[in-house]
């Protein structure tokens, strides 16, 4: 059994409860079984075991920034699978390919995705092609 102090974000009050361990913890927040128990709030969580020493304003801004950028991460892993679902990988040579494609009016079912530099968008802006720029994650973190 673990024994945790728990403190409400909401009217700020702390009380102890009892775990049989830090994953069961973990477990009843995701299942949004952890409340206040004085304003029935879920919006609850574990404080450190030594909070005198830790600026607690902090640790919650920088949860929240893990929070965002977890969110973020999954909104362009979902575009980048629909990306990879929809359009062709030309790799480095996407500004000659997106070339070809323009004046050549080669016929491609697909679009085309791949890697250029900011330079190259440039020139491609500038000569009417339309190329967009997305943020990209390699998949190795899978
Ligand atoms: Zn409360």
């Amino acid at each position: 059994m673990i024994k945790y102090k728990l403190i409400c974000r909401d009217c700020n009050i702390k009380f102890d409860s009892w775990f049989a361990s830090s994953s069961e913890y973990e477990k009843l927040k995701k299942r949004k079984f952890l409340n206040c128990h004085t304003c029935n709030s879920l919006n609850v969580e574990k404080t450190l075991m030594a909070p005198q020493l830790i600026n607690s304003k902090t640790k919650y801004d920088t949860k929240l920034d893990t929070l965002k950028y977890s969110k973020i991460k999954k909104t362009i892993k979902n575009y980048q699978k629909f990306i990879k679902n929809n359009f062709q990988y030309v790799g480095d040579n996407f500004a000659y390919e997106a070339r070809s494609i323009h004046y050549n009016n080669k016929k491609k079912s697909k679009g085309i995705y791949g890697s250029a530099t900011k330079r190259d968008l440039k020139d491609l802006k500038d000569e009417g092609i339309e190329a967009q720029m997305i943020p990209w994650i390699e998949d190795k973190e899978n």
